[in-house]
């Protein structure tokens, strides 16, 4: 689903279903387009495709693990801190915060999907600016839905934004071309954000913007001389259900 008032994005979700779980699903998105705290849509797009059985992937999530941090000025001392440990350069980390912060659409909004970022030139490689890239069909494995909501009931974390991030953060990390992720959302209400990779995981950073604010997005760090048509092709469409997280790593 994607929902937009005017030229400004609004809401998008992503799930992957079996058919029965489709109406209900689709009833929830559209509530969630129409009463959503950046304003009301104007215009939602519902989009349903078929993905066959057999081609959907299997992957563990990644590990979870929460930094709590007083304001948001110390949360993004945190994220660049957890940036540079995987090895990115400061000055490219710092731009690519002050990128985020000043709203990465061209119209200096938040953008419908990620940017992409090369590590090394700190270039955006996205190939619109105020689409980006939209990561889909992911979606928790069904088998494995109980585990997860007592493991993140253990944490008080069993909620669907929680569910939703970390999701996405486990699908963006099972390619190899994409070094780190930064996230924070562009809700006005939702201030955690996080960092992952597949080196340390989803580390969610409890404060990484103030409260109020509606400008958010994600960043791809991509390693250099990636294809990007197939990289995009894979985040956008390959699909994968996620289960519990490996024990050792968790
Ligand atoms: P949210 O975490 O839903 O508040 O989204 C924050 C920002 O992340 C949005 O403004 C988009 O720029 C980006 N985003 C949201 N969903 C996706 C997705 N499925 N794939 C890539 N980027 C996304």
């Amino acid at each position: 689903m994607r929902a937009s008032l005017g030229e400004k994005h609004i809401s998008g979700a992503e799930r992957l279903l079996v058919f029965a779980q489709l109406e209900e699903t689709a009833s929830a998105m559209l509530h969630r387009a129409l009463r959503h705290p950046r304003g009301v849509a104007e215009r939602i797009f519902l989009t349903l495709q078929p993905v066959p059985r057999a081609q959907v992937l299997k992957r563990p999530l990644l590990s979870l693990s929460t930094f709590a941090v007083e304001d948001w000025r110390q949360g993004r001392q945190c994220a660049a801190e957890l940036l540079e440990q995987i090895g990115l350069r400061s000055s490219l980390v710092q731009r690519a915060i002050s990128l985020l912060a000043a709203g990465p659409s061209p119209c200096g909004g938040a953008m419908r999907g990620a940017m992409l970022v090369d590590v090394v030139s700190g270039q955006r490689l996205e190939f619109d600016q105020s689409r980006g890239v939209r990561v889909s069909r992911l979606d928790i494995d069904p088998a494995a839905q109980s585990a997860i909501e007592l493991l993140l009931r253990a944490k008080h974390l069993n909620n669907p934004r929680v569910v939703e991030a970390w999701v996405l953060a486990s699908k963006v990390a099972l390619y190899p071309q994409i070094v780190a992720e930064l996230c924070w959302s562009d809700d006005p209400d939702y201030l955690t954000g996080y960092v992952a990779s597949a080196q340390n995981g989803y580390q969610r950073i409890t404060h990484l913007k103030e409260s109020g604010s509606e400008i958010g997005g994600r960043i791809y760090f991509v390693r250099p001389a990636t294809d990007l048509v197939e990289l995009i092709d894979r985040l956008q469409l390959e699909p994968v259900l996620f289960g519990a997280p490996i024990p050792e790593y968790y």
